[in-house]
């Protein structure tokens, strides 16, 4: 009987050892440093975790485990810091790695980084000590794509290996020679995610199939964040506490070379730097040299460990918001290295070789520890070049001088003045009225002098243009003409004043504005007069975002239908109008609070006598109340847009929404919501009859349809909006009713035969566009306009060309400025130029008593352009009331 049990434990834990151990691990498994030899008193992955390197997917949790097990092992040579907290609460983690010497000094090691930041605050001499003392860092940040799963076990790796390793020359000029800032998971949400739907997927054991349901991620898919953003193209935006956390790390410890590890599609095999065309902008030779060398010594290991690589293709490092990219603003290098990706233990690649997670792990590790050894080789070079490229920003800066207007809508300025802090920008507010040339600047402006450690960084961030160089948008014109695809990898155009409409000076002699600091630690509190009849508030972003919060307060705010001039000052359409009879006897204090929260701008008024334009008591003053949002999510929305949607609403004006998966939409009862949001993409497939029925009938008894970008191409075919999309020859993109007949015109004899014309396509979408802002001008008599200036910019990608909609179908309250103005900033053809040119960007479409409401794209891009999110504001807190 005892016998029996213990044969039968046996039988179990052999099973449990044989499940847990994949191929590779009985042999042939490729080793991760041949030859080294590891400390026993390190405890391993195996010894925490109970698998080898590669062998599980590692949970964020035991990622965490396995550290504190590292950290907790050898507390003399590692801190492990929390530096923020995901959306889900999830702890992002910054682990140092240095030798005994100086972690025993870590606070102080800490504090001295800053002789590195300014320049100007070091002699010659102290230069030569800060080189000769400071250790180089090397940041190594690991799956800012969720779904990239190797990076993080490499991670893993990395800390065992740099603490563990005995008599490793490599290690021991790391660890000599500098400290390895090891991030190992900047996503842990979508890591998480990632796990889920994987482990789901392969229930019993792990499928090479690249079609089998593990590595074919459900809708979102595990890549971007909580809110489906992707975070390697918000490192200048900063929209998320994951990327807020770490530039904030960056900033205090200044790393020479920064490495982000990615994964591409299986079928591949690695890359490294140097990167491809075009390259980050306003970069220093110095700078490019280094890619080249670290390239190399990469290189050199990879062919020693027989490992295939390629460079200078496909990933550029133009777009400021990459993790290739921000680093150099800093003054040190940005690298990203690609793995193909297993997504998941393992995958057959398309010419039938295997794929393990395995061979991710130990490529991403060697190419990681490769670049610590370089860095740490050339330590002092880095160190001066470091400064020198700081040094040489302050001289470079000359006297030039950026203004930002503080305009009709203060608190916008202020949000990028606090943006541009936080990227470690030397911020100043303007406190007296000034005079720069000709204009005379409000206090409350914002100044940043050029001279400045990152001055390079101001520069790439507010010019209105960055070029991709000549030569590259010639090669792009070629490709273009012969319909190949382009080779820009992301956006063209970023530029911060575009994007939060915040109007930018530059002086090119210092304008002698009294400054102070900014941000200053001291906000005063607004206290509110009383007044007879109530309040009015200008309507704009914060007004916008505060909503929430007088709602919750159970005042009663309405909002004017048109513009007015009271007691001498004019106020535009949107205005909000508190009056004391709608509200509670402490109205005033209550608003007040909220004023200071949002920054808002609250006029007291003793009489609602206006002496120009509309009544206060006409009827087109309307009360506002909370709407209930119904958002699509799930496929076929499109997920960014998706996220981006429910960040600008939740996060940004704090509009609470429900999210309703497309497949379910049969089943909602549409009367319990008053707006209705479609995110980018093509609903025929969930929208069809008798449901489209319900959403028409619906939007007549006084319902909101807002759709974005694709959904509103999809809302003209589906007749729900009453215009098209044009076609490259301004045709309408209709499904064509007789296609041959086209055709058939342009045959012609062969006297007239022109090859040109045919090899063109008879049915062509206009020529995509990659990422630009352009700037759009509004109906200001409409209250979809209301907290604009009649002018805002919207990013715009992709091939969408609406025609406007004619008079007798609704108003275009958004048309794209004509030809010469158009482009705000960023890559577009003439072609697309004039065929956008006085093209809708905004309709809004009357139906019954509700609204279609239609934008041509995506107002929430990124979280970018704070107008255009405005805009689907008004739509949300103005349709229900109209
Ligand atoms: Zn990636």
């Amino acid at each position: 009987m005892r016998q029996g049990r213990w044969a039968y434990l046996f039988l179990v834990v052999s099973a449990v050892i044989f499940w847990c151990s994949p191929a590779w691990a009985q042999d042939g498994v490729l080793p991760l440093s041949p030859g080294t030899k590891y400390d026993p008193a390190i405890p391993t992955i195996a010894k925490v975790l109970g698998y080898d390197h590669g062998a599980r997917i590692t949970t964020p949790e035991d990622v965490h485990r396995y550290l504190r097990a590292l950290a907790d092992a050898a507390p003399d040579r590692v801190r492990l810091v929390e530096y923020a907290r995901s959306w889900q609460n999830r702890p992002l983690w910054l682990m140092a790695i240095g030798n005994r010497e100086r972690m025993a000094r870590f606070d102080a090691l800490k504090a001295a980084r800053s002789e590195l930041a300014d320049p100007r605050t070091v002699s010659p001499a102290e230069i030569d000590r800060i080189a000769r003392e400071q250790p180089v860092i090397t940041a190594l940040l690991h799956s800012v794509h969720g779904n990239e799963i190797s990076g993080v076990e490499a991670a893993l790796a990395e800390a065992y290996h740099l603490l563990a390793a005995t008599g490793d020359t490599d290690v021991d000029v790391i660890m000599r020679e500098s400290i390895v800032l090891i991030d190992p998971m900047q996503n842990p949400d979508g890591r998480a995610r990632f796990i889920a739907s994987n482990t789901h997927g392969h229930a019993m054991s792990a499928d090479r199939d690249p079609l089998a349901a593990e590595h074919d991620e459900p809708w979102p898919g595990g890549r971007t964040n909580h809110y489906l953003f992707d975070l390697n193209r918000d490192w200048f935006a900063q929209n998320h506490p994951e990327s807020q956390g770490k530039v904030r790390f960056m900033l205090a410890w200044l790393p020479q070379v920064t490495v982000d590890l990615h994964e591409m599609g299986g079928d591949s095999q690695y890359y490294f730097p140097p990167a491809a065309a075009p390259n980050t902008p306003n970069t220093t030779a110095a700078q490019r040299n280094w890619m080249t060398t670290f390239g190399k010594a990469n290189a050199a290991r990879f062919d020693a460990r027989g490992f295939q690589y390629f460079i200078r293709e496909v990933y550029d490092s133009f777009y400021p918001g990459y993790g290739a990219s921000w680093p150099f603003f800093i003054g040190g290098l940005g690298k990203t290295f690609e793995m193909a990706g297993a997504r998941g233990l393992e995958y057959r690649r398309s010419d039938g070789t295997l794929l393990s997670l395995r061979d991710g792990v130990v490529r991403h590790f060697t190419a990681a520890i490769q670049t610590a050894a370089t860095a740490a080789r050339n330590r002092e070079r880095l160190l001066r070049d470091f400064i020198d490229y700081r040094r040489s920003a302050v001289t470079e800066g000359g006297a030039t001088e950026y203004v930002l207007v503080a305009g009709n809508d203060p608190a916008r300025a202020e949000r990028l003045a606090q943006l541009l802090d936080r990227n470690g920008l030397q911020v100043r507010r303007v406190e007296a009225p000034a005079r720069i040339g000709t204009r005379d600047i409000a206090a409350g402006s914002f100044l940043i002098a050029l001279a400045q450690p990152m001055g390079r960084l101001a520069r790439t961030l507010l010019d209105a243009h960055t070029s991709m160089g000549d030569e590259f948008i010639a090669e792009q014109d070629r490709r273009r003409k012969l319909r190949l695809p382009d080779q820009i990898y992301d956006i063209t155009a970023w530029s911060l004043p575009a994007l939060y409409d915040v109007e930018l000076i530059v002086s090119d002699k210092p304008t002698g504005a009294k400054t102070s600091p900014y941000p200053s630690a001291n906000r005063s509190a607004v206290a509110l007069p009383a007044a007879q009849v109530g309040y009015l508030i200008p309507w704009g972003t914060g007004m916008a975002a505060a909503m929430a919060d007088i709602v919750r307060e159970g005042l009663s705010v309405r909002a004017a239908g048109g513009g007015f001039t009271l007691a001498g000052r004019q106020f535009g359409i949107g205005t909000a109008i508190v009056r004391n009879v709608e509200n509670p006897a402490n109205l005033r204090e209550r608003l007040a609070r909220i004023a200071t929260v949002h920054g808002l701008d609250v006029v007291p008024i003793d009489t609602a006598w206006v002496d120009a334009g509309l009544s206060l008591g006409s009827g087109t003053v309307r009360m506002l109340k909370a709407p209930r949002v119904l958002l699509v999510w799930d496929a076929p929305a499109q997920s960014l847009s998706a996220g981006w949607a429910r960040f600008s609403l939740e996060r940004r004006f704090n509009q609470p929404v429900t999210a309703v998966r497309a497949g379910s939409l049969a089943r909602a009862t549409l009367e319990d919501y008053d707006v209705i949001i479609l995110p980018a993409g093509s609903y025929g497939s969930v929208l069809g009859e008798p449901l489209l029925s319900r959403v028409r009938e619906w939007t007549r008894a006084g319902g909101t349809l807002i759709t974005l970008g694709e959904a509103s191409r999809w809302a003209a075919s589906a007749n729900l909006l009453g215009t098209s999309t044009e076609l490259r020859d301004g045709r309408p993109d209709r499904p064509p009713p007789q296609a041959a007949s086209a055709d058939a015109s342009r045959q012609a004899g062969p006297e007239k035969y022109d090859y040109d014309a045919a090899i063109t396509p008879t049915r062509e979408r206009p020529e995509a566009t990659s990422g630009v802002i352009a700037r759009v001008k509004l109906n200001m008599e409409h209250w979809l306009s209301s907290g604009t200036d009649g002018e805002v910019q919207a990013m715009v990608e992709g091939d969408r060309v609406f025609k406007p909609l004619t008079l007798d179908r609704g108003t275009n309250v958004g048309v794209y400025a004509d030809e010469g103005a158009l482009v705000a900033s960023g890559l577009v053809w003439p072609e697309v130029r004039r065929q956008l040119a006085r093209k809708a960007f905004l309709m809004h479409e009357p139906l019954g008593q509700g609204h279609v409401i239609a934008f041509a794209e995506d107002p929430n891009f990124r979280g970018f352009t704070e107008l255009t999110q405005l805009l689907l504001m008004n739509a949300v807190l103005f349709g229900p009331a109209r």
